[in-house]
């Protein structure tokens, strides 16, 4: 079928509104209608080649949308049904058998721009455009998934600002709520205040942290989380992260959370740790990054743990994020600012300035 979507076809070229072909689903895949898809920093990272994704091609994994035509083997949604989509994992790997699938050994797949199989599901005039990003490609009017990426949700929360669920919020609020847990009463520092580090600001004021400490050198952003509930904020531009957590917390925070994906900051981030204090690393730095840190620090009980797409099972998650949002407890809405999805470049550039939090996308 002919669809709309937004090409990259250059390193770092701007995205171009074009008409394609999508493949009809086969048995195992499922036609959505998109009608949100927020923007992620990974699309930019595909659009500027820093992951291995080939171009020309059509990112967007953040997408919520409508079933239209499901294939013949599909059970989990039907025409219809009102979904949310998120990344692909295989299914049978070791991780995958042990319910961790976003450690999926096959992740992967997920930037491979085509079908597991290698087929092609995008075209223009003959000619191959990349698709299956997160195997979605959701800048788009329509997409294919499977069911192993795709969340059937209730149909009375707004569909079009509820696909970031599927990866930046999911991230922010997992790595919180199940990867640190942290207690009732507890400190932490969110390093990094994008919309993850925004969303995990949220889940640290639902799981009833006393101590919030907002870090990051924008003021900006800094005065939004301070209005999110953070209750405290630090600039490394002006003061000195560690000693000041450390007065703030009177010896070190409970827990601290890794957004930005530097070694500098993830030094940080451990150091003002207490004493068996957790530090959980969600930031994606270029691979190879390497980092030290004080091995008798570590010996006194400190912990480090990465974190990816929030560590949990999206079946299970996004529903429990969306109950939470039903009753006033995760309210991601205040982080979302809607743009047609003729207007993309505007979007990123907006992301880009720091003018908006999580950009979502209308076709
Ligand atoms: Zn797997
Ligand atoms: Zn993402």
């Amino acid at each position: 079928m002919e669809i709309k979507a937004a090409v990259v076809r250059r390193n770092s070229g701007e995205f171009m509104i074009e008409n394609l072909e999508l493949d009809d689903p086969r048995e195992d895949e499922i036609l959505v209608k998109v009608v949100g898809v927020g923007i992620c920093s990974t699309d930019l990272s595909g659009q500027t080649q820093k992951i291995p994704a080939k171009l020309p091609a059509v990112f967007g994994h953040e997408g919520s949308g409508i079933v239209e035509k499901v294939g013949s083997n599909v059970k989990k949604v039907a025409p219809g049904d009102h979904v949310v989509m998120t990344y692909w994992s295989c299914g049978t790997c070791k991780t995958c058998s042990n319910d961790e699938s976003a450690f999926c050994l096959g992740f992967f797949q997920n930037f491979r721009g085509t079908r597991p199989d290698g087929s092609i599901t995008l075209k223009k005039d003959g000619n191959v455009v990349h698709g299956n990003f997160f195997n979605q490609s959701s800048f788009a009017s329509h997409c294919l998934v499977t069911e192993r990426n795709i969340v059937k949700v209730d149909k009375d929360v707004p569909l079009e600002i509820i696909g970031p669920l599927g990866c930046g919020i999911i991230s922010g609020v997992g790595a919180v709520m199940n990867c640190l847990k942290p207690k009732e009463g507890s400190s932490i520092a969110i390093f990094g205040v994008g919309s993850v580090g925004m969303a995990a600001i949220q889940a640290a004021i639902a799981c009833g942290c006393e101590k919030i400490i907002a870090v990051t050198r924008k003021d900006a952003r800094l005065d939004q989380a301070m209005e999110l509930g953070a209750t405290h904020k630090i600039n490394p531009t002006r003061d000195a992260v560690v000693e000041e957590l450390m007065y703030i917390t009177g010896g070190g925070v409970d827990y601290s959370l890794e957004c930005a994906g530097h070694p500098t900051v993830l030094r940080q981030a451990f150091d003002s740790l207490h004493r068996r204090g957790v530090c959980c690393l969600v930031g994606a730095a270029p691979r190879f990054t390497e980092v030290s840190l004080d091995m008798i620090s570590i010996m006194q009980g400190r912990t480090l743990v990465g974190s990816v797409e929030g560590d949990v099972n999206p079946d299970d998650f996004i529903p429990t994020m969306i109950e939470m949002y039903k009753e006033g407890k995760l309210p991601f809405d205040k982080l979302i600012t809607t743009y047609p999805l003729e207007d993309i470049n505007q979007a990123v550039a907006d992301t880009q300035s720091g003018k908006v939090l999580k950009a979502v996308l209308t076709p």
